[in-house]
This record gives structure tokens, sequence and C-alpha cells, in this order.
């Protein structure tokens, strides 16, 4: 079930040299019911809100003893630019927990692979495996590294990779995945990021693991009426925003 809010925001932060904005709003509501892979959907614009639709921006976090929420965003277009000014103190106009979430088995030995604004999603995702997962994340630069001591604070083992070797390894995201894959002993892998990687993930994975994919579809109400985010799977037209944005990748046709 979701809930509509106007939301306190209790914090803001700009994470390090990435120019990645977070926000912390109290949302007791959303907090006790959302789970990793679910989005909220955010009103954009004060009083011009009216010109620009809601953005879907994934639950980094929640802690259901505060009531408080965690989103992180990259500035894209107008829609984020005006929430990176938003200030504590101010109410968020929230629409969440929305989506079906990452679906999760205890036991299971996991990778969670994060590339770009991905990596928000599967944070929460990793907090909620711990020790059950690895996670590999891919940045351009070194410049956009960001959260990771978030990833460390939850006791996963952690990579990271950067496309110009400008931070530790370099190369893709998806050379660690084949090699975590190769030494054996994974159950599932998740992800999100941007399509190319997840298809090239799906390719690496080959049938070896369940895998589940985020996609992070342009959307329109967020709530399945309006079928802006329609996709089609290999089992008919799936809206991202109600029937995902998690699906199983054996239903996505990879573009
Ligand atoms: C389920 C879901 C979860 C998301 N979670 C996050 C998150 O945690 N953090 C985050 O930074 N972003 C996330 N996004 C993407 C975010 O919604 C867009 O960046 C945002 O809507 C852009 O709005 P804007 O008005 O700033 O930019 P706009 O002016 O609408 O767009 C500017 C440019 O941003 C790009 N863009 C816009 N929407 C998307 C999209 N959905 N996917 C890919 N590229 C897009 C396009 O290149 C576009 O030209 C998520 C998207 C979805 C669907």
């Amino acid at each position: 079930m979701s809930n509509y809010y106007p939301a306190e925001i209790v914090g803001t932060a700009v994470l390090g040299d990435s120019g990645v904005r977070q926000i912390v709003f109290r949302s007791p509501s959303i907090a006790s019911t959302c789970s990793p892979g679910q989005f909220v959907n955010i009103a954009c614009g004060g009083e011009h809100s009216s010109h620009i639709l809601r953005r879907p921006i994934s639950i980094a976090g929640a802690d259901r003893e505060s009531g408080c929420v965690d989103i992180r965003f990259d500035i894209k277009g107008a829609g984020t630019a005006w929430m990176a000014e938003l200030k504590t103190g101010e109410l968020l106009d929230v629409i969440g927990p929305l989506g079906k979430g990452y679906p999760v088995e205890p036991g299971k030995k996991c990778l969670v692979v994060g590339g770009g604004t991905g990596i928000y999603s599967v944070l929460f995702l990793a907090k909620v495996l711990g020790a059950g997962c690895k996670a590999l994340l891919g940045f351009r630069n070194s410049s956009l590294i960001n959260s990771i001591s978030d990833f460390e604070s939850y006791g996963c083992g952690l990579s990271i990779i950067t496309d110009d070797g400008s931070s530790g390894r370099k190369g893709f995201v998806t050379e660690l995945v084949a090699e975590e894959l190769d030494r054996g002993g994974i159950d599932t892998v998740y992800a999100c990021g941007p399509m190319g990687m997840l298809k090239a993930v799906n390719d690496i994975v080959g049938g070896r693991a369940e895998y589940y994919v985020s996609l992070e579809e342009r959307m329109g109400c967020g709530v399945g009426a309006c079928m802006a985010c329609v996709c089609h799977t290999l089992v008919g037209y799936k809206r991202v925003c109600a029937d995902g944005p998690v699906f199983n990748a054996v239903e996505v046709c990879f573009k």
C-alpha cells in the first residue's frame, strides 16, 4: 500500500565531490513498509509543480525506529535541480513506497551490482543482505564515487571499478561480475544501472544464477495508471512502475 505525505526533510547533504545529493525525510509510514527496490515519487517544482511530473527516486535506506527514509540522486534536469535546493525543515510532497522490490531469500549468496544512479537502489538491498552479499559497483571516474562507507558499514564485501581507472581498477563492472561468477557459489545476482550494463550482466550470468534487474524507465504517474512506462517483456507488456521496477531477467527483452 502506498501513502501520500507531506514529509518533513530532516537532513540534506552533498556526497563528497560527486555532486550526488542526499535527502533524509521523516515518513514513519513509508519507512515501516518499504523494501529494497521500491521507490518514492516526488512532486518537484513547488508552486510550479503542476508543470512537472513527479520524479521517481529509489529508496536508498529506511529506518523503522526513527521513521526516516534516505534518498540519493544525481542532478539531471529541472526536477532534480529543484530537489537539490530543498532544505532541512521543508516539506517534501512524496508518494510511496511504490513498485515491487527485489525478492530476497534468506541464506542465499548474492551479488548486488550497481552502475550510475543504480547504486542507490542496491544500497538498501546491501543493507538488508549484509554479509550475505558482495557489492560490485562501477563508476565512470573517481570523482563520481560516493556512498562507499555506507556499503562498507553493512558488512558486505565490496569491489569498485572505474571506466577510466582513475580510482582502483580500470574497466567495467561486468568484469567483476564475471570473475565472481567464475569463482562459483553465487545463487542470485541483483542489478540496477544503465540498460547496457543490465544486458551485459545478463549475458555473463547466462543462467548460472537467478538474476533480477531494476529498470529505471522514465515514468508518468508511478502507480500503474498512465501506462507511460510500459515495456515489452517476454511475458507481455508490463508497467515498470507497478509490475516492476524489479523484474526477473528471464522476462526482460534486453535492448
Ligand atoms: C524506479 C526509478 C528509480 C530511480 N531512482 C533514482 C535514484 O535513486 N537516484 C537518481 O539519481 N535517479 C533515479 N532515477 C532516475 C530519476 O528519476 C531521473 O533522473 C529524474 O526523473 C530526472 O528528472 P529531472 O527533471 O531532473 O530531469 P529531466 O529533465 O526529466 O531529464 C533530464 C535527463 O535525465 C535523463 N533521465 C530522466 N529520467 C530518467 C530515467 N528514468 N532513467 C534514466 N535517465 C533519465 C534523461 O537523459 C533526460 O534527458 C530513478 C528512476 C526510476 C524510474
